[in-house]
């Protein structure tokens, strides 16, 4: 039987989706995890541990673990665990990326610095140490950690003071046990790029060969104007007409071409301002939480089998996504305080068009929201004839959920 090994984060939200997409092809998962051995449910033989605090040497223990089972392919599923796929595969000589550009997505800096370098439009930005009060005078601006995703501690300044404010708050960020126990020396960073106004959209991709197909065009039907960047609806087809999404399209080609990606899932997310859509960033996966279930393609194909399959190399032209409009609420963290219960799942999910709603936070947990948290509520998915009805339907089921919580007790 054929085998793919699949980099798994250790709490990530797409684990099952990619064994159960590898389980429909009939292909062997070779499991590896940050777990230290503590067996998940969802993992039939323990996966080989790994530590991915240094990228590099979690890559190179991983090849040497596996390559004597052949692999034909090794995948990750979020920003850091598709770097350890990158350089575990350039390692055993299977189809990657180039690593370098997986760092690169990874790290905004690095990012724009390479948007930039290749001629495209990027906002001004500046790479600045936490401990200095920087000389920027653009505002507004959006504060940001260097290599944190979800619009984790991302934060807007209107002048020189909220922005002291934002970078205050966005170290004690970096500092917390969670994030700082990566040890990663861009933590000791932030980046301050210029605000870019303007609709927000979501592309999901699949590069072959260098060459980008559209998976998905997500409107963000909800304005992100800050101060803090909660992701909330994604609807498609967009509504944005043909021009637009032709050259949001030509904008990530452009992006993924700057950044170096040439093989496997992209997941964009774009500001349409006044002058151009303008890319906020490029990452080297597919979307993240569980918003990839809002996708189907051809006969009931779902994203992690596509990306399975071009990771097997019998992907070269993608089926189309199914022809309904689909979409998905990601539900936000409103306050924070330990989860009591959830009210209204039920009634949210007896809302026409609705498919699913799954609640991922789990009870007795601390919830925090934006900007210093890390995970949403849940989940709810609508599929439907036009974006406007699953839209709508979307934001019926969300108003009728609420989160309990209480406050949490201080430690003595
Ligand atoms: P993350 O990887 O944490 O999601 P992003 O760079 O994508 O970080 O930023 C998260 C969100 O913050 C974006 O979706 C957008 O709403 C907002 N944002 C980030 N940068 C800018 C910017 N330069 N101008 C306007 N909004 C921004």
């Amino acid at each position: 039987m054929p085998s793919v090994v699949l980099v798994l984060p250790r709490s990530g939200y797409r684990n099952e989706d990619f064994i159960a997409a590898a389980s429909k092809l009939g292909v062997e998962v070779i499991a590896a995890s940050d777990v230290c051995h503590q067996l998940a449910d969802i993992w039939e033989t323990a996966p080989v541990s790994l530590r991915f605090r240094d990228a590099q040497a979690a890559a190179d223990e991983l090849a040497r673990e596996v390559s004597s089972r052949k692999p034909l392919a090794i995948l990750g599923v979020d920003d850091l665990t598709a770097l350890v796929a990158a350089l575990a595969a350039e390692k055993l000589g299977l189809p990657h990326n180039p690593p370098a550009a997986v760092a690169a997505a990874r790290s905004k800096a690095q990012s724009r610095e390479r948007l930039r370098a290749a001629g495209l439009s990027v906002p001004r930005f500046a790479v600045v140490p936490l401990n200095e009060d920087p000389d920027w005078r653009d505002f507004p601006c959006v504060v940001k950690p260097l290599t944190l995703s979800g619009s984790r501690g991302v934060i807007r300044a209107d002048d020189r003071d909220q922005l002291r404010t934002a970078i205050k708050r966005v170290a004690a960020l970096l500092r917390s046990p969670d994030v700082a126990e990566r040890r990663d020396p861009d933590l000791g960073r932030v980046l301050i790029e210029q605000f870019i106004p303007g609709p927000e959209a979501a592309l999901e991709g699949l590069l072959v060969g260098a060459h980008l197909h559209v998976l998905a065009l997500f409107d963000k039907p909800d304005p992100l104007d800050g101060p803090f960047f909660e992701e909330t609806l994604y609807v498609t087809p967009s509504r944005h007409p043909a021009a637009v999404q032709d050259a949001v399209a030509r904008a990530v080609s452009e992006g993924c071409a700057a950044i170096g990606l040439r093989e496997g899932p992209i997941h964009a997310e774009l500001r349409l301002s006044p002058d151009g859509p303008r890319i906020l960033e490029i990452a080297a996966r597919s979307i993240g939480g569980l918003c990839g279930r809002a996708l189907r393609f051809g006969v009931g194909v779902t994203l992690e089998e596509l990306i399975l399959r071009h990771a097997l190399g019998s992907a070269a032209d993608p089926p189309p996504r199914e022809k309904r409009a689909a979409g998905v609420l990601m539900l936000p963290i409103r306050k924070r305080g330990v989860l009591e219960e959830v009210r209204g799942v039920e009634d949210a999910s007896r809302v026409p068009l609705i498919e699913d709603v799954l609640i991922t936070a789990h009870l007795r947990e601390e919830l925090v929201p934006l900007p210093e948290g890390a995970s949403y509520l849940g989940f709810a998915f609508a599929r439907g004839e036009t974006p406007e009805e699953v839209e709508a339907a979307l934001r019926k089921a969300g108003a009728r959920i609420e989160a309990v919580v209480t406050p949490r007790l201080p430690v003595a």
